[in-house]
């Protein structure tokens, strides 16, 4: 009896392990992004999809970390956001590096708290942040209008230098810059 289970599960590993081998995918490519944020002095560090596949748990976790910082509210980030912001690590050579976030959503009640207030010149009315699509960032190392002209060169949404308060804004919106 025993003989016959051994040879039951060897003639089992025989005819599995070859398929096993055949369904094999090679690994796919992740994509990582490290964060810390500049008001709520969070960090994160996330990888949030791999080869062609968003992560839920990790857009969850992106969009918590990401909430508007004045109000606590959440809201689903467009994940185009974070491949920009992949892609723009990437081609200054600092891929995986830590990106300071100055700020992602924004409720619109915390937008137009920042409108009227003269100390934030360049508040749009409509702006992309109240979407979550826009993010403001600057890169520890790394001077604000390099990173700009990066962006720039991504030629993917809106770009905006914001040279006194030292960030870029970038959002996945049309193709514009100021
Ligand atoms: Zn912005």
């Amino acid at each position: 009896m025993r003989i016959n289970l051994c040879r039951l599960s060897l003639s089992f590993f025989l005819l599995l392990a070859p398929l096993g081998h055949s369904t094999e995918t090679p690994t796919a490519r992740e994509y990582r992004l490290r964060f810390f944020h500049t008001h709520t002095r969070e960090r994160l560090d996330v990888v949030y999809r791999r080869g062609e596949q968003y992560i839920p748990e990790a857009l969850d976790e992106l969009d918590h970390f990401l909430r508007d910082h004045r109000t606590g509210d959440v809201r689903h980030f467009d994940p185009r956001l974070f491949d920009l912001l992949h892609d723009l690590t990437a081609s200054l050579g600092d891929s995986g590096g830590e990106i300071d976030v100055i700020c992602g959503y924004r409720t619109p009640w915390s937008n137009e708290f920042l409108r009227t207030r003269s100390m934030h010149t360049g508040v749009a009315r409509h702006s992309l942040h109240m979407q979550a699509e826009a993010i403001d960032i600057r890169l520890p190392g790394v001077p604000t209008a390099e990173l700009r002209d990066a962006a720039l060169r991504l030629h993917r949404g809106g770009v905006g230098y914001y040279r006194s308060s030292d960030f870029v804004h970038v959002d996945v919106g049309r193709v514009r810059h100021w």
